[in-house]
């Protein structure tokens, strides 16, 4: 290689979830490692900032008490016309935090393992070498063996895995949030998931300490119709929780629509998170995908089996991203949604994907 450049086993690209797990794992195990990131952190991220419990448990260090907002512990799922079910349960189903602080967690414990981070550093290009590979940013450049693609929704690496196929619009979700305040601590613990009249899409109303991150995502292609659909969704909100200020904060953005047919590696080159559209596409949930993958991906880079991370991702992710899709479904179905019988099934299913793999 180059002698006067800098030279690592892998570059990491992006440093959320997925790009931090999986350079802390790597660097544990001996791997020179770089990660880089466009922002400079702390960052925040738009987010309905749910961590679900399957997602805490890959952590192998404490998230600190002062970091958490609020404990869940009940999912209630709402009909077209507001009918509610409930699946209350006695273990924890995740915990509620702000973006900003937990992917800075997470990234200080991959820093701790000697992983050399840069951040205001934009990845540009990628050009495979023989034996190697060069990685332009907008700072300098760069050679490694590897390259693993972490860097969200509008990945770059994405383009040098897939080629370049014209952007697939059913591939690529939208979602609008915002938060609404509110002064009373009841339903602090409750997730709350309602069915709304666009097909694959869902609204959400999460607590974050003395707020409701509010929302609603489905596929990008009716990217119009969430934003119009956004008003009432808010408002349906705000009969349930009567002591509800001014919602604020109103922001759109992109994230994988979900699904489980996915290119996720050409060579040395791999995706993790979002980068590689790993989402549940009933909830938009991400997190545990992103952390999941990118520790993935760390382990087949460290056994020397990247050629096996593509079927591996499949056989790990591919049972629950089908059963997302059928829920999602299921859930804009308005006759199957006014079931209580079938609405109770599907809130404590949804509540064992929340808890296990
Ligand atoms: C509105 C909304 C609400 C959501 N709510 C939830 C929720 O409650 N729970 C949940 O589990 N998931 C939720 N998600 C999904 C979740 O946010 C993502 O799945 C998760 O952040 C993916 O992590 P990641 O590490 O793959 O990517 P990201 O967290 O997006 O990190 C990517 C990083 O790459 C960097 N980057 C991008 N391009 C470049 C480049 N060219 N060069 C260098 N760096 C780059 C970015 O700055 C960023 O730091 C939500 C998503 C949205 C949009």
């Amino acid at each position: 290689m180059t002698a006067n450049r800098e030279c690592y086993d892998v570059i990491v690209v992006g440093a959320g979830p997925a790009g931090s797990t999986a350079a802390r794992k790597l660097a544990m195990a001996g791997c020179s490692v770089l990660l880089i990131d466009q922002a400079t952190f702390p960052r925040d991220k738009h987010c309905g900032g749910l961590i679900p419990i399957k997602a805490l448990r890959l952590l192998d260090f404490e998230i600190p008490k002062r970091s958490t907002l609020n404990d869940i512990y009940s999912i209630t799922l709402y009909s077209h016309s507001m009918k509610a079910s409930t699946h209350q349960d006695y273990q924890l189903l995740g915990k509620t935090v702000h973006r900003k602080d937990f992917d800075h967690i997470l990234l200080n414990q991959a820093i701790a393992q000697r992983v050399r981070f840069y951040q205001g550093t934009r990845l540009q290009h990628i050009v495979e070498e023989k034996g190697y590979i060069r990685v332009i940013t907008s700072t300098d450049e760069y050679l490694c063996s590897k390259v693993l693609g972490c860097d969200g929704s509008g990945s770059i690496v994405k383009g040098f895995v897939e080629g370049e196929l014209p952007l697939d619009r059913y591939k690529m979700g939208f979602a609008v949030n915002g938060l609404l305040s509110v002064n009373q601590r009841e339903a602090f613990e409750d997730f709350k998931l309602f069915s709304v009249p666009l097909a694959f899409s869902m609204g959400w109303a999460i607590p974050q300490g003395n707020c409701i991150n509010v929302g609603i995502g489905g596929p990008s292609y009716q990217k119009k119709q969430l934003a119009d659909h956004f008003k009432e969704h808010i408002a349906k909100v705000a009969r349930l929780y009567p002591s509800s200020g001014e919602p604020k904060n109103f922001r759109g953005s992109f994230l994988p629509a979900g699904g489980f047919r996915r290119k996720v590696q050409k060579g040395n080159i791999l995706l993790a998170g979002d980068a590689a559209g790993l989402v549940d596409s009933f909830t938009g949930e991400g997190i545990y995908y992103a952390m999941q993958s990118g520790s993935l991906a760390a382990e087949k880079i460290i056994q020397g089996k990247t050629s096996e991370f593509e079927a591996a991702c499949k056989q790990v992710f591919h049972r629950q991203l089908q059963k997302s899709l059928i829920f999602s479904l299921l859930c804009y179905k308005k006759r199957y949604t006014e079931l209580s019988f079938l609405r109770n099934l599907q809130c404590s299913k949804f509540c064992k994907t929340i808890k296990s793999k």
